[in-house]
């Protein structure tokens, strides 16, 4: 089943393509050079960082203690930390010694509900709670890129903000965040993210535009005078009806809608009900859509004597949207750092995963890229909520090379 998931996942990646590698700057390589050693010798340190949180996880809203550690390491690299923001959130502003835009790069901190057992030697000390989703994995690479832009500070044209934010998993954090400033103070001109993905270490995966879907709760509340169980099961085949999306798909190419019941709750005796429904789409203002598709059933209702009401809410998983020109930018640098094959050109965007870290894109423009965390060798699999997550520790260090290249390029050529 894993292997299926997975097989279609990394098929759903497309075909790399080349493109000719322009000259870097030799100023921009020398400093990437020096982040590269700088990486190097915290590399042990940062390992065992990162498993110092994978034995330490901490569920949404709850990541005080990943955000004190966080927040005690970049004050000690001389970062200037601001803590409790939306929630456990940390902002971090490393300013550079010389003028130039500002950068930022987010990175998740929490954990996921999972009894199954950790196959890790550094196994979750929490019962009931691992890193499975990668965040320890994103964490530590916002840390390593404290580490690298703190060694070249001097140089550096520009500022870089890194922010660190809880509550992804049940996609209220980004949005706290927005509220309480995390954007502000300096307000970057751009924001990248990585999210660990079931490619091979060493491997990075964007597109332009949508790259993963967003999600919206439908709600259909019907009223008779009789019992409604036979117009409950007319509405939820009309909501089923809405479905884009073959079965058993994992990714999907061009525009869709996944639409799935949650419940269907009934009172006064079966003449009332309220029939909720979760949609996972790309499709930006699906509102009215929706509303059209449904109302010939329920207008169908509405003529046998039973009233209804339609609410379509946008949850605050906005999805992730590429920005277009960042997005192919950030490929040169990308494949200087790791290689000319190292790019996957995603071509689908996976149906049933969904991110806030849109929120973000919506005040900034930002790329966010699929990390390949797997070693089929080592028979590690990365595919994020799977009960045998493994991620491949050499990820953090490809993940944070990468978006040090990546930044570093927007620093240099600005806005
Ligand atoms: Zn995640």
């Amino acid at each position: 089943m894993r292997l299926t998931y997975l097989l279609l996942f990394v098929l759903g990646a497309g075909l790399v393509q080349h493109e000719a590698r322009s000259q870097e700057a030799p100023a921009l390589e020398g400093q990437l050079a020096v982040i590269g050693e700088r990486l190097g010798e915290v590399k042990e340190d940062l390992v065992d960082f990162r498993r110092d949180l994978h034995k330490n996880p901490e569920v949404s809203g709850q990541e005080r203690r990943t955000a004190r550690k966080v927040s005690k390491r970049l004050e000690a690299l001389g970062l200037e930390v601001r803590t409790d923001i939306g929630g456990h959130g940390v902002v971090a502003v490393l300013k550079g010694g010389q003028p130039g835009p500002v950068v930022a790069f987010r990175a998740d901190m929490d954990a996921v509900f999972s009894d199954a057992p950790d196959p890790v030697s550094f196994a979750s000390r929490v019962p009931g709670v691992r890193h499975i989703c990668g965040h320890d994995i994103h964490t530590t690479i916002g840390v390593a890129l404290a580490e690298g832009f703190a060694s070249i500070q001097e140089e550096l044209a520009g500022s870089v903000v890194l922010v660190f934010q809880p509550a992804e998993e049940r996609v209220i954090g980004a949005q706290a965040m927005i509220q309480e400033g995390a954007l502000q103070d300096p307000k970057p001109d751009a924001i990248y993210a990585v999210h660990t993905a079931p490619f091979e270490t060493g491997q990075i995966g964007s597109k332009p535009n949508v790259m993963m879907a967003r999600r919206g709760n439908l709600l259909v509340n019907l009223n008779g005078d009789e019992d409604l169980s036979g117009a409950v099961k007319t509405v939820e085949n009309a909501i089923n009806g809405l479905n884009t999306v073959p079965p058993g798909a994992s990714s999907v190419e061009g525009d869709f809608v996944a639409a799935r019941i949650v419940q269907s709750v009934s009172s006064k005796k079966g003449k009332q009900w309220a029939i909720r429904a979760n949609i996972t789409t790309t499709i930006k203002k699906l509102e009215e859509q929706i509303k059209e598709d449904l109302r010939p059933v329920l207008e169908d209702l509405q003529e046998q004597g039973i009233n209804y009401e339609l609410k379509y809410e946008n949850s605050s998983a906005a999805g992730v949207t590429n920005d277009p020109a960042l997005e192919q930018r950030s490929r040169t640098p990308l494949r200087a750092v790791l290689g000319e094959d190292a790019h996957v050109e995603l071509t689908t965007v996976p149906v049933f995963f969904s991110e806030d870290f849109g929120l973000f894109q919506e005040e900034v423009p930002g790329v966010m890229y699929f990390l390949g965390v797997s070693n089929s060798e080592k028979g590690w699999v990365g595919m994020p909520h799977s009960p045998d997550y493994v991620a491949d520790e050499e990820a953090i260090f490809v993940g944070a090379k990468a978006m040090a290249a990546v930044m570093l390029d927007f620093l240099a050529e600005g806005h």
